[in-house]
């Protein structure tokens, strides 16, 4: 039996819609009530499912990322277990801070895309932007000021298929922008559709903590007074001139009866850390796909960009990209425009990239794990990963944190879907709240562990 029947029926699909665009549509992929996109498998015959299950980025029978990358990228000699081949890595952002006001972090991906699509070495890019099925879906620009219009970060669950299907066999050549999830299923499905693989000519990553649903969007907005059905847009990135990067607010329009949107003075802006699920190591709406993951930095990407969560960059409010190329002619773009100015770039070890990501590795390594372990005990199916089963990879203390946190993001998709039917913020409030302290207790750490946090800090500050 492929294995693709067993991710979904454990809820592991991500939602990329690899399998339908395999199937030419026999599976489907639609957003399920609780806001995310999922596969149904139910009309696909046996040999669609052998095929779908080959491009399925969480199924058994596709090529893992080592394998796939031995393929794609055996002329990169560089590497490092925690972050994939490299030609380069960095802390980067593009030297413009107008423009940076419209990017989320260093404002690389887009002015990356811009220049691939004006150097002629592509002629379209498939990213997520505003509009499509929901507030957000996969769309297909083609000029500048779409490029510059659809930025930022979208924390919200998208599909590919139709975006895919929209542009196979045109005979122009694309940039694909993805999770590192949605890179893979890419690759995977350019392993078995040579027109494709024609067309998508760069795989740029996003480095991925985990993909919300579209409850997230909602759940912050009606925050801020804007009920799910009135929601028009949401920014998820704005940036606060003055403080930490990482201390980005939330904004959020409404639609009006008969369908007219707030304008743009309308938008309401919150600070996310003030909002309930703005706390990213809550992972509320995560996906449950994005608890069988063990890509971080999209290791079969031709480049990936994220955030230098680093204290030496999060401390200047524009932004700064960390970047990991694995493409010569990306690298010679770089190159080029860190000669003339246009981008400031500072070169970083492998390890300082792996540190600024240090939650993503403690929620997918040792994380995955116990996870794994958890499953293997509960008598459940999971699929191969990289990471072995492993209960004692951390401490008691650390076992519950981890499994307090599964415990949570798999709540809060059926509390707030309830709290909808219902229309009552507070009551998803009241419910998911004993559930937040719960975790949040065991996250806190002992008197004699702060004192010690306390000392060493104290040590860092008068070294000299
Ligand atoms: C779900 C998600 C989780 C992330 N988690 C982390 C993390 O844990 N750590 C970290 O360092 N960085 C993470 N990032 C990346 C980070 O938020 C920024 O997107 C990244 O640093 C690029 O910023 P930028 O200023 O270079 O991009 P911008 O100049 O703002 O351009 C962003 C580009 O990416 C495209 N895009 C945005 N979201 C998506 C999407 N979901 N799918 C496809 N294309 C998209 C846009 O269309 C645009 O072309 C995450 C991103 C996403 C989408
Ligand atoms: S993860 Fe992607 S390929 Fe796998 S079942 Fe879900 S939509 Fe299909
Ligand atoms: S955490 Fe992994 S599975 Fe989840 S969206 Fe990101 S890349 Fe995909």
């Amino acid at each position: 039996m492929p294995t693709i029947e067993q991710v979904v029926e454990r809820d592991i699909c991500v939602g990329c819609g690899a399998c339908q665009f395999a199937t030419r549509g026999e599976v489907n992929v639609s957003r399920n009530e609780q806001g995310y996109y999922s596969a149904d498998l139910s009309r696909a015959r046996p040999d669609s499912l052998t095929s779908a299950s080959r491009v399925c980025p969480f199924s058994n029978e596709s090529a893992n990322e080592d394998a796939i990358v031995r393929q794609v990228f055996a002329d990169i000699p560089k590497h490092d277990p925690r972050t994939g081949r490299y030609l380069s890595i960095a802390a980067a952002r593009v030297n413009d801070d107008e423009y940076l006001q419209g990017s989320s972090s260093g404002g690389l991906t887009s002015w990356l895309l811009a220049q691939l699509l004006d150097g002629g070495h592509i002629d379209g890019v498939i990213h997520v932007g505003q509009g499509g099925d929901g507030l957000f879906s996969y769309r297909v620009s083609y000029t500048q000021q779409e490029l510059r219009a659809r930025r930022k970060s979208i924390y919200y669950s998208t599909s590919f298929n139709t975006a895919l299907q929209s542009i196979h066999g045109d005979g122009r050549r694309y940039a694909l922008v993805g999770v590192p999830c949605f890179i893979k299923s890419a690759r995977l499905l350019c392993m078995q559709d040579p027109i494709l693989a024609g067309q998508l000519a760069y795989f740029v990553g996003l480095v991925c903590g985990h993909l919300k649903s579209a409850a997230f969007a909602e759940l912050l907005a009606w925050q801020c007074g804007i009920e799910p059905g009135q929601l028009a847009a949401v920014d998820f990135r704005i940036k606060q001139p003055g403080r930490d990067a990482g201390r980005y607010s939330f904004a959020a329009r409404a639609r009006y009866p008969g369908g007219h949107s707030a304008s743009d003075d309308q938008w309401i802006t919150r600070p996310t850390s003030e909002l309930l699920g703005g706390n990213w190591g809550h992972a509320l709406f995560q996906l449950n796909a994005c608890n069988y993951c063990d890509d971080i930095f999209a290791e079969t990407a031709d480049v990936v960009l994220g955030d230098a969560w680093l204290p030496e960059y999060r401390a200047d409010w524009r932004g700064t990209n960390i970047l990991l190329c694995r493409n010569r002619l990306i690298q010679s773009l770089i190159d080029q425009a860190t000669s003339t100015g246009e981008l400031f770039l500072q070169a970083i070890s492998p390890a300082q990239a792996a540190s600024s990501q240090a939650g993503n590795f403690r929620h997918r390594h040792e994380g995955l794990a116990l996870r794994l372990a958890d499953d293997q005990s509960a008598g459940l199916w999971s699929p191969n990963k990289r990471v072995l089963a492993d209960h004692n990879v951390v401490n008691a203390r650390r076992r519950e944190l981890i499994r307090r946190r599964r415990a949570l993001s798999a709540a809060s998709h059926e509390l707030f879907a309830e709290a909808r039917r219902q229309n009552a913020l507070q009551l998803f409030i009241a419910r998911i709240t004993p559930l937040v302290q719960l975790y949040e207790k065991c996250n806190t750490p002992s008197l004699p562990r702060r004192l010690l946090g306390l000392a060493k800090r104290k040590l860092q500050l008068i070294r000299p």
